[in-house]
């Protein structure tokens, strides 16, 4: 097994789904080299990957509707919608055209990777492959090991991972993995803050003077709400009440209000003001949350997913804790505060 582990690096990947995500993923691989066959089902959604990956080095760039192209591709990466049906659907077609040694991979925030390849005739040759938004910024990737998935598979995948410059953990299966557990108990508590009268500005502000690179309303917008709003219905499964802010979300994707991508979100952009569409549908909703503890906002939601660092820890989802330490730093983009993340928590006053 070892032998195979250490087998030759993948020099063709293929990357089904053009948008945020794919088309940032694609350019990371051209960086290093790599042929790239990217596909999309929307000839619009390749013309926009073509131009947002024009810097990139694109002369082994395809940009195809047709899946077929994939069949030489030694490993395979899904990042379309955060469907489950949607997925498996792609699956089904996607399989018989691959080799039988091809890795299947997705890019998945939050579905078990059980759940994704319950169906796949190699199950084996399937796990999660999950890049951190923005991709150029974010070097940590976790590499999401189903109950099926065999270790030769694993190997294969940590050496590519490392053959991009990227920093790979591994981690165990279940909804939301590791990153986005952390990411959501994060942004659903800056939510309720913000459901329960807290200004939105005020939560934006506190978490950039804490160091953070976005406020968790413009990372929000970044994500894309649509895509928020679905991670958060996986998530919710794990969640239960813990999980708040879901019925802004749903408010905000029923009136086209997407994030970034579809010019505006809770803020509009280029401007970055902030979306009246939004700040009336939380003026609806104000109230339906309780603030609770009067600790500083960014106290509040550094222990927010302080807590779900440590349920993660407990439920043995990663090898180490300090793989949670890299996940807050090099996936979701926080300042390596002083000594970690727990122990700055602990060293807060509390309330
Ligand atoms: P997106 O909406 O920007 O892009 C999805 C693309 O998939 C679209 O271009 C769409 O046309 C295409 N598509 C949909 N169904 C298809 C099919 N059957 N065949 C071919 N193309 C198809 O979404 P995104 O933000 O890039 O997210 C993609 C995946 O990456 C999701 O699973 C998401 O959870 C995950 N992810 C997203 C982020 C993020 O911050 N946005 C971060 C990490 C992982």
């Amino acid at each position: 097994m070892q032998q195979s582990i250490s087998s030759k690096p993948i020099r063709s990947v293929g990357i089904v789904g053009a948008g945020i995500m794919g088309s940032a993923i694609a350019a990371v691989h051209l960086d290093h080299g790599l042929r790239v066959v990217l596909v999309d089902q929307d000839e619009e959604a390749l013309a926009r990957a073509r131009q947002s990956i024009d810097a990139a080095p694109s002369a082994s760039l395809l940009l195809t509707t047709k899946r077929e192209a994939l069949a030489d591709c030694e490993l395979v990466l899904e990042s379309i919608v955060e469907n489950v049906s949607a997925k498996q659907r792609l699956y089904a077609e996607l399989e018989p055209l691959l080799s039988p040694d091809a890795i299947l991979a997705s890019n998945t925030s939050t579905i078990p990777i059980g759940r994704l390849g319950a169906k796949l005739a190699r199950p084996g040759r399937f796990c999660g492959l999950h890049f951190c938004h923005p991709v150029r910024h974010r070097p940590l990737v976790e590499v999401v090991r189903g109950t099926r998935t065999d270790e030769q598979t694993i190997g294969s995948v940590l050496a590519h991972v490392g053959a991009i410059k990227k920093m790979p953990i591994v981690v165990e299966d279940g909804p939301g993995f590791v990153i986005n557990r952390l990411l959501f108990a994060y942004l659903s508590e800056a939510m309720s803050l913000v459901l329960g009268g807290v200004d939105l500005m005020a939560v934006e502000r506190a978490m950039l003077d804490f160091g953070a690179s976005f406020g968790p309303f413009e990372m929000l917008d970044e994500i894309g709400l649509d895509t928020s709003f679905q991670a958060g219905l996986v998530l919710s499964e794990i969640f239960g009440d813990r999980l708040a802010g879901t019925p802004l979300l749903v408010q905000m994707v029923k009136a086209a209000q997407l994030g970034r991508k579809s010019g505006a979100g809770f803020f509009i952009y280029p401007e970055k003001t902030v979306n009246p569409i939004a700040a009336r549908l939380i003026a609806q909703w104000k109230g339906t949350n309780e603030c609770g503890s009067p600790s500083p906002i960014a106290v509040r939601l550094m222990s927010a997913m302080g807590r779900e660092a440590r349920r993660i820890i407990e439920e043995g989802k990663v090898r180490d804790p300090q793989d949670i330490e890299l996940g807050v730093v090099h996936g979701l983009g926080f300042p390596a505060v002083q000594g970690g993340l727990f122990p700055w928590i602990d060293a807060c006053p509390k309330s």
